[in-house]
């Protein structure tokens, strides 16, 4: 497929999730990196969105909850160039009602090419990047090419 650039802004459009037996997890990893994460605009899925609030004092907008649509409402916003990075704490050992959701968030992040950290070793790497408080081009599936091939 032919890609076009992006550009990610210095202030990127930050994506949090966490499935339950990991929200823990990631409300540690955001008070330890609360400096760096008040730098930029926080989205999540209802109930981690709303406890990182609660337990680090971090400005976070909502959505639904993951299991009544959240992670769609995350994944639309991806395909529309409105979320620039996802952290995703999904559970390894139990299985989630939504689990086809979970899935399809994680398949449009990668069509998408957005940095994703899908737990806290990956989260740390990169939360250390200069990437990320600084513009930063990434190559994205150009869509006028894929229309017209789609369409000959
Ligand atoms: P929740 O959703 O934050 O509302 O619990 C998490 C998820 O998407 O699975």
């Amino acid at each position: 497929m032919q890609t076009i650039p992006r550009h990610l802004p210095q202030n990127k459009n930050v994506a949090l999730v966490a499935h339950d037996h990991c929200k823990q997890t990631l409300v540690e990893w955001c008070i330890k990196n609360r400096t760096l994460l008040a730098q930029h605009k926080l989205y999540g899925t209802g109930t981690t969105g709303n406890l990182i609030e609660q337990k680090s004092g971090l400005q976070v907008n909502s959505l639904l909850s993951g299991p009544m649509g959240g992670d769609q409402q995350l994944g639309a916003m991806i395909a529309e160039g409105r979320i620039d990075l996802l952290i995703f704490f999904w559970d390894p050992m139990n299985a989630v009602p939504h689990d086809p959701d979970v899935k399809a968030l994680l398949r449009i992040s990668t069509v998408w090419n957005i940095p994703v950290a899908m737990n806290p070793a990956t989260a740390d790497f990169l939360i250390s990047s200069p990437h990320f408080n600084q513009e930063i081009a990434i190559d994205i599936p150009d869509y006028a090419d894929y229309l017209a091939q789609r369409l000959k």
